[in-house]
């Protein structure tokens, strides 16, 4: 079994089980952003709550199956219409950065390509800027999709503050991951079981440009959508005789690499090979425990 990583996923919309299967086909570690609830939320108080339902519940959820959960802060795309709201909620991220498992600031990026969006979306870059986050962006959905990734390039590429090596562009399909690879972005491949990208679609992308700075994630969320979409990525990359070392680079090492760059990193001991698992989370600090009792 290839274990690996969902770099994209919004468990608070998955149940359980979910993560237990995740768990049965290998998931080791995944990242969530911060997105829509579902439904507009009525107050910046509202995304306190969810921040301390990223920060705190889902880490412990995740846990008890083994997987590591990270996460990602902002106001989305979706939300940020109301101008107002998205600064009260931008104001308060600062206290929840130096939270054990944040990444960064995303997925921030753009819906419908409204003025209002671009403008909470260079707030939200300015922040990321000040605070040395990392950044991840959601690209908009098909008809959208060109002209929201060609507007979101420019944006960062007219901040000179901005390094692209620490930014991830996600849900990239064949015409837009030439946009974000060449200006030198990582870029995140969502798979889903009708728009956007296919797990085959996903491999021919990959046969396409290579495996640098390239993911594929499940998104799994409050749509029709496959926690387990990666898993289908790997028997698809392995059905057209792809190498276990190519396919361990991008279901597993790309995202890793790329958390890394997080200013609060913390390394965690990597699986060992030949099959055998994850060294369970937590096992040295109860041992440490254990020891001092
Ligand atoms: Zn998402």
């Amino acid at each position: 079994m290839s274990l690996y990583i969902d770099p994209h996923i919004h468990m608070i919309s998955r149940v359980t089980d979910d993560y237990q299967r995740m768990a049965q086909c290998g998931c080791v570690a995944i990242s969530e952003p911060a997105f829509w609830a579902g439904f507009d939320r009525g107050s910046a108080e509202g995304f306190r709550d969810y921040f301390r339902h990223l920060t705190e519940v889902e880490p412990k959820r995740a846990a008890q199956f083994h997987i590591k959960h990270y996460s990602w802060l902002c106001i989305n795309a979706k939300e940020a219409e109301n101008v107002s709201l998205s600064r009260d909620v931008i104001a308060m991220i600062p206290e929840f950065l130096n939270k054990p498992g944040v990444l960064g600031i995303g997925e921030i990026g753009l819906n419908k390509n409204t003025k209002n969006e671009a403008t909470i979306f260079q707030e939200h870059v300015d922040l990321a800027m000040k605070t040395n986050e990392l950044i991840l962006i959601h690209t908009p959905h098909l008809e959208d999709k060109y002209m929201g990734t060609r507007m979101i390039v420019d944006m960062l590429k007219n901040d000179k503050r901005v390094d692209p090596g620490r930014v991830l562009i996600d849900h990239v399909e064949e015409h837009t991951v030439r946009l974000a690879l060449d200006g030198g972005f990582w870029c995140g491949m969502t798979l889903y079981p009708t728009t956007k990208c296919t797990p085959e679609r996903a491999v021919d992308i990959i046969e396409m440009v290579g495996t640098d700075r390239i993911m594929p994630n499940s998104a799994g969320d409050w749509g029709k959508s496959n926690p387990l979409a990666v898993p289908e990525f790997i028997q698809e990359m392995k059905r057209r005789g792809h190498s276990d070392a190519v396919i361990r680079k991008v279901v597993y090492e790309n995202p890793l690499n790329f958390w890394r760059l997080s200013n609060r990193w913390q390394e965690w001991q990597l699986p060992v090979k030949d099959g055998k698992t994850a060294p369970q989370p937590g096992k040295e600090e109860k041992k440490a425990k254990a020891a001092r009792r």
